[in-house]
């Protein structure tokens, strides 16, 4: 089994994206050295790491309240976990040892606060698949930042795809992703993670850690207040269906401008972001000035960059949309032929 064949495999499971990076070099860079996120504390036998990504559907994007996107998420996040599963299986049957890593989990013992064993979206850009954006939501060049990515240790060594190091983020003269943040968490390259918490999970951990500290506490009248209050029924919600408990603020996603799923159909309805503010766009002024003037940043740091694209953005957005509009422009020539739909 070579990596075309395990990539072909992935594919007509069902992947919409589908790379391999090398456990040594993931091993080599965590992104965070003090606390690594690499294959190598997970199993010692694993040398490689087939990373899929799973679409979001746009139309949900293009829906006028976040729900659409937050059921999406589940479906697609269940999807993927069964591509991957059965890949995982295809591997051992052919005598590879394999397993899926948990996509979207937090282990306590490494932080506390959305910090999983292995960071989906660094595997993303290691194995090929795309480059950190302002917002350090792995933005691929098909679909923007609007997928969801997951891993498959391997003990099969594959050749991997090496990372990009062209940026696709646009950067700071876009910055749309930074105007749309509702709880103004998007840094330079960075996330204030507390900040985006507050709307991308409105029913996590935190927010059920006081409501049950707030039960512990109250008295009987406080106690029957909470029991049915907001936060309990989405809570409730949350342990039901997951809905609330992450994933649960679309706005970065629906706004970024990478990606031919955005310039087909969101384009339009995304164009104008009402959350835009005279102090946001001040803000991703002087970012733009800083970088510019050769300022320190901590989220393009020599060991930060590496998954931004250590080559700067070259235009990609501008290449893809020519391309789309291409594309776009034969479909229409080709439908006016005479005999087209007969
Ligand atoms: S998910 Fe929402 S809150 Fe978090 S960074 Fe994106 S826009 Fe901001
Ligand atoms: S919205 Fe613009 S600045 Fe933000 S991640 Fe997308 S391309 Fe980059």
């Amino acid at each position: 089994m070579d990596a075309l064949e395990v990539k072909s495999i992935a594919k007509t499971l069902g992947a919409d994206l589908v790379g391999i990076a090398s456990a040594e070099v993931l091993n080599a860079h965590p992104p965070d050295p003090k606390v690594p996120q690499t294959p190598d504390r997970i199993s010692p036998h694993c040398k490689s790491v087939i990373v899929i990504a799973s679409r979001i559907p746009v139309a949900a994007f293009r829906a006028k309240s976040s729900v659409a996107v937050q059921y999406m998420d589940m479906l697609v996040l269940r999807r993927m976990d069964k591509i991957s599963h059965r890949l995982a299986t295809r591997l051992e049957e052919a005598g590879h040892p394999s397993f899926v890593t948990a996509a979207q989990e937090t282990d306590w013992d490494y932080k506390r606060a959305s910090y999983g064993r292995l960071s989906t979206r660094h595997l993303g850009v290691e194995a090929g698949l795309g480059t950190l954006g302002l917002d350090v939501n792995i933005l691929t060049p098909e679909y923007g930042p609007r997928v969801y990515l997951t891993g498959i240790l391997t003990e099969l060594e594959l050749e991997p795809d090496g990372k990009t190091t062209e940026q696709v983020c646009i950067g700071e003269s876009c910055s749309r992703c930074l105007h749309s943040c509702p709880t103004d968490a998007v840094e330079h390259f960075n996330l204030n993670k507390r900040a985006c918490a507050q709307a991308a999970q409105e029913f996590g951990f935190m927010t059920s850690l006081a409501l049950w500290e707030a039960m512990v506490d109250g008295d009987a009248t406080r106690k029957k207040e909470l029991i049915a209050s907001r936060d309990m029924f989405g809570f409730w919600q949350g342990m039901l269906r997951v809905v609330g408990s992450f994933g649960d603020c679309p706005r970065c996603l629906a706004v970024c401008p990478v990606g031919n799923d955005y310039h087909a159909f969101l384009a339009k309805p995304q164009k104008v972001i009402p959350e835009k503010t005279p102090e946001k766009v001040a803000k991703a002024q002087a970012f733009k000035a800083a970088r510019l003037a050769g300022e320190p940043v901590t989220g393009l740091s020599d060991h930060n960059k590496r998954w931004v694209g250590e080559e700067g953005y070259q235009g990609i957005v501008a290449r893809q949309l020519k391309g789309f509009k291409a594309a776009q422009k034969k479909r229409a020539e080709d439908a006016e032929q005479p005999g087209a739909d007969t």
